[in-house]
């Protein structure tokens, strides 16, 4: 890197200074006896930031809003949403706040935010704080996904605070420091819109489109390509979650981004067995975001997004849900061609493009493939581990994953007769994720002081298609009377 590291945090304001409608200036409460579990060296040189400055006392502070850096003005974001299906006016940060912007070593404006720093007056019923657990269980998940490609909120930190929050149990507290593109969400909009304001929504869009879509500024309609963009990001990103076997666990529309990152880490799992309804939230009894759901459950998103967008779009309102509705009919097949060829290449097979989209054998193996996973409820990250072995002439990896092998061997011969190319497979296929038994050992560890199993995990998750040794315990799958997995939502 070029340019020095830093040893200070210089902040922009732009938002708290643009969007009074949609902030409230707030403090983080300071924790009494603050302690660095955690700290991104990685993240922190991206930001061009020192990361021995970011572990000195004066660091810490800025990680917790305990010090607000030079250029600060530390804000409670303002956003509605639908939850669970049903529409809450005001949610807003109710233990988060928007420290404020920051360039990265490239220039890039990147959100400086903080989790689990006291209550706002969006906190409602919450004590605004969250406990070292969960804030850990995002940094984990978030590093995961960014490892495997996937757009995603970094976490810059996790520091304990020293202060005891009451969950189902007295839990040691943690602040979380998280880095995004940007903030914005579905909920953003929803909450523009009802403040019934044009001036703002407008505002929010051209503020939407400069940080994520700049080059919808030059179409025809910049607020429906605006949308359209978002309408793209958001298939791809659903479609590489499913790929990876992620559930995030809570889409409400206020846990959606407009910069088509993955927000908002709270009940999410990977899955072990395949299965197409596997729900991780103890609070989703309707399985209303189960691994399956995920797709239709971004598009419904997504047309709350339109709605609260329309006046942007025409002024004719029928011609405004008009153009809507034609982008958001590009959401499934954009989603289906995302997942088909992220399919294909974990099957080693080449890209279905142009005329070859047509390749009906291809496509046959890979929805054999899905029913082969639902029949047998192998374990998904495995099986496709395993499968460069199989193209390679070693079946028996593979086979092991299944009670019984024929399927698996009828299916083996189909797959092969398309002659599987097993070079890309383990750059596309990980070794390594962040397994919930594997997760819940950190997360207790580290609860109880001890970060030895965290710091593996996050070592193995960072790198995740590379098998190194030292690490075998975290390549194999769960152990069969782990149970049921349940996390729960708000804590
Ligand atoms: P989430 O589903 O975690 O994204 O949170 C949904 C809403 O609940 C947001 O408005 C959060 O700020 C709020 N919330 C979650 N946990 C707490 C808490 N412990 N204290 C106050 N507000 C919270
Ligand atoms: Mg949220």
């Amino acid at each position: 890197m070029s340019t020095a590291l830093q040893r200070s945090v210089v902040l922009e304001n732009g938002f708290a200074r643009n969007f009074p409608e949609l902030s409230i200036p707030w403090t983080a409460e300071e924790p009494p006896a603050p302690e660095l579990l955690v700290l991104n060296e990685r993240l922190a040189r991206e930001l061009g930031l020192d990361p021995e400055y970011l572990r000195s006392a004066e660091g810490i502070s800025v990680l917790t809003g305990a010090h607000p850096p030079e250029g600060a003005t530390p804000v409670a974001q303002g956003y509605a949403g639908h939850q669970f299906g049903s529409y809450s006016p005001r949610l807003g940060d109710g233990r988060a706040l928007l420290l404020g912007e920051l360039r990265d070593a490239e220039g890039n404006l990147r959100d400086l935010h903080l989790k689990g720093s006291g209550r706002t007056p969006f906190s409602r019923g919450g004590d605004g704080f969250g406990a070292v657990g969960p804030m850990l269980r995002e940094y984990i998940l978030s590093e995961s996904l960014h490892a495997l490609g996937i757009p995603t909120t970094l976490s810059l930190a996790v520091t304990a605070t020293g202060h005891d929050v009451l969950r189902e149990s007295r839990l040691p507290g943690a602040v979380l420091t998280r880095v995004a593109s940007s903030h914005l969400r579905v909920g953003s909009f929803q909450y523009a819109r009802a403040l019934g304001d044009p001036d703002l929504l407008h505002r929010l869009a051209e503020v939407a489109m400069a940080r994520h879509h700049p080059e919808a500024a030059d179409a025809e309609r910049p607020h429906l390509a605006l949308f359209d963009a978002v309408v793209a990001d958001q298939a791809a990103l659903i479609a590489q979650w499913m790929l990876v076997g992620f559930v995030h666990g809570v889409m409400n529309s206020d846990n959606m981004t407009i910069s088509g990152e993955t927000i908002d880490y709270g009940p999410c799992a990977f899955i072990d067995a395949f299965d197409p309804a596997a729900v991780f939230s103890s609070i989703d009894g309707q399985g209303r975001y189960a691994y399956r759901n995920q797709p239709v459950m971004a598009e419904w998103n997504l047309a709350r997004l339109a709605e609260a967008m329309l006046p942007l779009f025409d002024d004719d309102e029928d011609q405004a849900v008009e153009l809507a509705m034609e982008s958001l009919r590009t959401f499934r097949t954009r989603y289906s061609e995302a997942w088909s060829a992220g399919m294909f290449e974990k099957l080693g097979l080449p890209p279905a493009t142009g005329v070859e989209r047509e390749d009906q054998p291809a496509h046959d193996v890979v929805h054999a493939t899905t029913e082969l996973l639902t029949t047998s409820g192998a374990d998904y990250t495995l099986f496709f581990r395993a499968l460069a072995g199989v193209a390679r002439g070693d079946r028996e990896p593979a086979r092991a994953l299944f009670t019984d092998p024929a399927p698996f061997d009828a299916w083996a011969e189909t797959w092969l007769a398309l002659g599987p190319d097993a070079t890309g497979m383990d750059l596309i296929n990980p070794a390594y994720i962040p397994r919930n038994h594997l997760v819940e050992e950190a997360l207790d560890a580290a609860t109880d002081g001890d970060l030895g199993p965290l710091n593996r995990l996050l070592e193995a998750v960072s790198a995740p298609y590379e098998v190194r040794p030292g690490l075998e315990r975290l390549a194999v799958g769960a152990p069969t009377d782990s149970g049921p997995y349940v996390t729960f939502c708000g804590t």
